[in-house]
């Protein structure tokens, strides 16, 4: 793992792949979470599927099965959202078919990040480039 410095942004290229087979280049602007940002971030995650577990108590007979499948994902995404480093803050794509270059919202980085062109409505799907993080 890299260490970045807190409050910096990330440039990310990704690849940018089309239904017509054609990859564009584009780019993505992330930013790293604080470490606090994590904890909140895993806690709220940890609670919402132990309630959950909680609320399937009283669901007869399916609570054998989903008590503990809920527990075990409520530790999981809890882990998740402690090791989740980084969110997408913005982000420009360009349409490979009619070259409109597409703004990306804020949400969180996982991949692949599908995006319907704003323009023509060409269906594409960003990777994470092989080269990974630009400098500077
Ligand atoms: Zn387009």
């Amino acid at each position: 793992m890299e260490e970045f410095d807190h409050d910096k942004e990330h440039p990310l290229e990704v690849e940018i792949l089309s239904r017509d087979g054609s990859i564009r280049e584009g780019y993505l602007v992330l930013s790293e979470r604080t470490p606090q940002e994590r904890v909140v971030r895993a806690v709220q995650a940890f609670f919402l599927w132990m309630l959950a577990a909680l609320i399937s108590l009283f669901i007869p007979m399916l609570h054998f099965i989903l008590v503990p499948a809920f527990i075990l994902v409520a530790l999981f995404m809890g882990a998740n959202g402690l090791f989740d480093v980084f969110k997408v803050e913005s982000g420009e794509i360009t349409c490979a078919r009619c070259g409109t270059v597409n703004h990306i919202e804020a949400q969180n980085e996982t991949y692949p990040i599908h995006i319907d062109c704003d323009h023509c409505d060409a269906r594409m799907t960003a990777y994470r480039a092989a080269a990974g993080e630009l400098t500077g």
